[in-house]
């Protein structure tokens, strides 16, 4: 039975033992922190400042939960080395380890005193953007922080409730980046404690477990969730006395952020019947939450159900030359996956307008999966999932949609929520749309009693074709000014 370290690890059954430092640890419970345990989730590192992902199944929790800590050291034995994870891996090396029911914890015997405490692979602020919704690796970011909020109640897109602290990190060329910690991570970082500290001095931390995320219409931020952990002002993390030394000694004092708890969001959100909505415009209200009432009426007929995203950063993919390429300046992603964007009718006997569903909400009432449903219908087909949704009545959470043409009479809203759901009901309202002439700006000079424009035709000459079709064209406006 031989020692091994980290860089000797081979996939396949290892009986030898490594001595590691448990670097870092967290538990993964999937895309709600409130659900069980899927797998414990341990950064290991040794001797030699090497590092691994080492993973403990759910079906052995109990047995190895109480015995691996953060920074414990221990010697372990009779594991499994796998390649490491296509996506979300917490170090740069391409195996990791599984515990088992065979694997042995040990105290070793003399440690070296030097053992390494973290270990980290620095990504610059300036060069998070590139990671927008990539997924291959958490990325760990330094900077100096300026600004810390308070944790606040956020409401998500699916509809639970959980918590938001944002922090302000910034690097020595005041590149900035905002971060947003989610969950217990949110409540567990001391905000209070930096604000007092970072009155008087420098307050700098180094974020591990962290991805580039952006939704739709805001600006990117890093998010810190189940693997997120932190180092703040530790004296003996070389990266951080690094940036310290080159500080001014006089500190810019660490600004408090407010955030708004959702109640409190929630309140501020005005109910409008649809006639009220209609007088949203995106230039005027980009961002406004509003909430109504309403029932769908009609799946749009004029367009596809489902369009193909890219799966790096969610935009659409066009196909060109036999593959896909994604819309986003920037993004390279070729990979898609199919996509809901069901645009509905709804009513509420004051109006009618357009909602557009994208995908969660869109799977929240739909209850498949864009890809389920193109596998029996075509996008040219609504599926009787969708068409299901007509005669039903919601509570929406809407924002107008800022869309490329705005041709339509009428603002085009996205649901950002489901507040209630009401069921199918009886009576579908029927509204009568009565469509004014276009508005003030083009108003006819019949109106004002002005005698109409003299046309000015263009100089005879090289092209006689067009010459004549508009002196047909402006004549024509003119008889019908004086109609
Ligand atoms: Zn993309």
């Amino acid at each position: 039975m031989g020692t091994n370290f980290i860089s000797d690890l081979r996939p396949g059954l290892c009986s030898n033992t490594i001595c590691v430092r448990v670097s870092r640890l967290w538990e993964y419970r999937g895309k709600n922190h409130e659900d069980q345990i899927k797998h414990l989730d341990r950064v290991l590192i040794d001797e030699k400042g090497d590092s691994i992902y080492a993973e403990v199944p759910d079906d052995i929790l109990s047995k190895f939960q109480p015995i691996l800590n953060e920074g414990q050291i221990i010697s372990i034995r009779r594991i499994t080395v796998d390649r490491a994870k296509a996506i979300y891996r917490a170090v740069d090396n391409p195996l990791m380890i599984r515990l088992n029911q065979y694997t042995e914890i040990a105290e070793p015997k003399d440690p070296a005193l030097d053992f390494p405490k973290y270990t980290f692979s620095l990504t610059p602020i300036s060069e998070l953007n590139q990671y927008i919704g990539n997924q291959g690796a958490f990325l760990v970011v330094i900077g100096k922080i300026t600004a810390v909020s308070n944790a606040a109640t956020l409401e998500t897109s699916t509809g639970t409730i959980k918590l938001r602290r944002i922090i302000h990190l910034v690097d020595h060329n005041e590149n900035m980046i905002e971060l947003s910690l989610f969950g217990p991570r949110a409540q567990e970082f001391d905000g209070d404690t930096v604000y007092k500290v970072g009155r008087k001095s420098h307050v700098i931390a180094i974020f591990v477990g962290t991805s580039m995320k952006q939704y739709k219409g805001s600006p990117p931020f890093l998010s810190g969730t189940a693997a997120c952990r932190w180092y703040v002002n530790e004296n003996d993390v070389t990266e951080i006395r690094d940036i310290y030394k080159r500080l001014p000694i006089q500190a810019e004092p660490v600004k408090k952020l407010h955030l708004k708890n959702h109640e409190e969001i929630q309140r501020q959100i005005e109910t409008k019947s649809l006639l009220e909505l209609r007088e949203i415009n995106p230039f005027d209200h980009a961002g406004l939450k509003f909430e109504c009432t309403a029932i769908i009426i009609q799946v749009a007929q004029n367009q596809y159900w489902c369009y193909p995203a890219c799966t790096a950063c969610g935009s659409r993919s066009i196909f060109d030359g036999g593959k896909y390429h994604c819309s986003k300046d920037g993004c390279t992603g070729t990979s898609i996956e199919h996509r809901y964007k069901v645009c509905l009718i709804a009513s509420d006997t004051t109006w009618q307008l357009q909602f557009m569903l994208f995908q969660d909400r869109a799977m929240q009432l739909i209850g498949k999966s864009a890809e389920k449903l193109l596998t029996t219908y075509r996008k040219s087909d609504t599926p009787p999932e969708i068409s299901a949704l007509v005669g039903q009545k919601f509570t929406f959470i809407v924002r107008v949609l800022p869309e490329k043409k705005l041709i339509a009479h009428d603002p085009m809203f996205e649901v950002l929520n489901i507040k209630k759901i009401f069921g199918k009901q009886f009576q579908i309202p029927n509204v009568k749309i009565e469509r004014k002439p276009a508005s003030s700006t083009t108003s006819t000079s019949e109106e004002h009693n002005l005698p109409p424009l003299v046309p000015i035709c263009p100089k005879a000459g090289e092209n006689k074709l067009q010459d004549t079709h508009e002196k047909e064209h402006l004549s024509q406006r003119a008889k019908r000014s004086h109609s």
